[in-house]
């Protein structure tokens, strides 16, 4: 059961913690400051305070945050959420720039590209795609460890000169651990020494089958350098959200997960939110992993500010309390109150975690000294 000290216990009832210690003794437990109590006795002493007890836990927490269910009726098509990963120097930060230049939305809108954590592309046919671009199997992993599953579709980078690598296997570990579909960018196909057939040869290894070899994974020979194939990139990543039917309802209260967050000199906390379902809007009062806040202004990929951002859509938020981490979730919520509470439970589940790491630490330290 959820454990709470005494100290805090007091703190939350605005009582003197001493009080809170004599009137455990009347129950007869004898106990200090610092010690931890378990919640049915933490509701007796409520009680004894003539306080009524509220007891707040992660999935009280995940049922105020999530709305009802959508009915299939409600979803609509939306972007499909693109992580790039691969071996290290195979070009993905190349890929991610070039893919972000053929923007042809970047003409229409102008404005100068912000690096927010992940943008959105508008092909040709007015589809739209959305890149986390902060590529990398460590933002990828600590995204799902925080559960943060936004990525839909994997593009896995393989340069064509220098094949399957340590870092592509562990990347098509996480995606298929993950459950993504993988698409393969044979990249660096303008060098001489290019073998994009070698690279479909040796996927077969890691059960990744290309269309090419009659299996079902689409695979695009590509250039960063000279931008080849890059359109047909994009059909494939179109494709692919087709067949996964990527939908959300954009008609809710929003949800979605911080993509990257920071404190900045003049604008206070600045977190980048990627919305999964509903639409986010100025004014909004919302749950950001243990910190909360009123949204004050919302800006796009090219620091424009706009009133809303529906499902797939990167944004970054103005209004923070204070600064989320990578992966925290993201959730509107009806009221000031409500938000307080729940980040106020989360922080203080953070704090009883630190100080057990704390105290283990010590410990550690203590016997390394001697
Ligand atoms: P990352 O480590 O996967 O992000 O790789 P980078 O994007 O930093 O690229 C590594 C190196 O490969 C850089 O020197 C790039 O200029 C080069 N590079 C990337 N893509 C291509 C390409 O399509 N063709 C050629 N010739 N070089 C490329
Ligand atoms: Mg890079």
């Amino acid at each position: 059961p959820d454990a709470i000290t005494v100290q805090e216990l007091a703190n939350r009832m605005a009582e003197r913690a001493g009080d809170v210690i004599k009137s455990l003794m009347k129950m007869g437990m004898m106990a200090t400051i610092t010690q931890s109590i378990d919640s049915d006795t933490a509701e007796l002493v409520v009680a004894e305070f003539g306080h009524k007890s509220k007891r707040v836990s992660e999935s009280d927490v995940e049922l105020q945050l999530q709305g009802k269910e959508d009915s299939p009726e409600d979803l609509k098509p939306r972007a499909p959420v693109v992580t790039v990963m691969g071996h290290v120097d195979h070009g993905k930060t190349s890929l991610l720039d070039a893919l972000r230049r053929s923007d042809v939305a970047a003409g229409e809108a102008g404005g100068i590209t912000q690096h927010i954590g992940a943008y959105q592309v508008k092909v040709p046919s007015g589809a739209r795609i959305t890149f986390l671009d902060t590529p990398g199997h460590e933002a990828f992993t600590e995204m799902r460890a925080r559960g943060a599953n936004v990525t839909d579709i994997v593009v896995l980078v393989v340069a064509a000169d220098d094949g399957i690598m340590a870092q592509t296997v562990e990347a098509i570990r996480h995606a298929k651990a993950a459950g993504c579909p993988i698409i393969v960018a044979i990249n660096k196909c303008d060098l001489p020494d290019a073998d994009p057939n070698r690279v479909r040869t040796e996927l077969l290894q890691h059960e990744i089958v290309v269309e090419e070899m009659s299996g079902d994974v689409l695979s695009v020979e590509v250039s960063a350098k000279t931008q080849q194939g890059l359109d047909k990139l994009e059909e494939a990543i179109l494709l692919q959200a087709e067949l996964l039917e990527v939908k959300a309802n954009p008609d809710r209260r929003a949800e979605g997960a911080v993509v990257e967050a920071k404190m900045e000199k003049g604008r206070g906390s600045v977190a980048t939110v990627l919305v999964t379902k509903g639409t986010l809007n100025v004014g909004d009062i919302f749950v950001a992993g243990a910190e909360w806040g009123r949204v004050r202004a919302l800006l796009d990929d090219r620091g424009q500010r706009v009133k809303s951002a529906g499902p797939s859509t990167p944004v970054e938020v103005l209004g923070l309390q204070g600064t989320p981490v990578a992966g925290d979730e993201f959730g509107v919520v009806e009221s000031e109150s409500q938000a307080r509470e729940i980040a106020e439970y989360r922080q203080r589940v953070l704090r009883e975690k630190s100080a057990v790491a704390g105290a283990r630490g010590s410990v550690e330290q203590m016997l390394s000294a001697i």
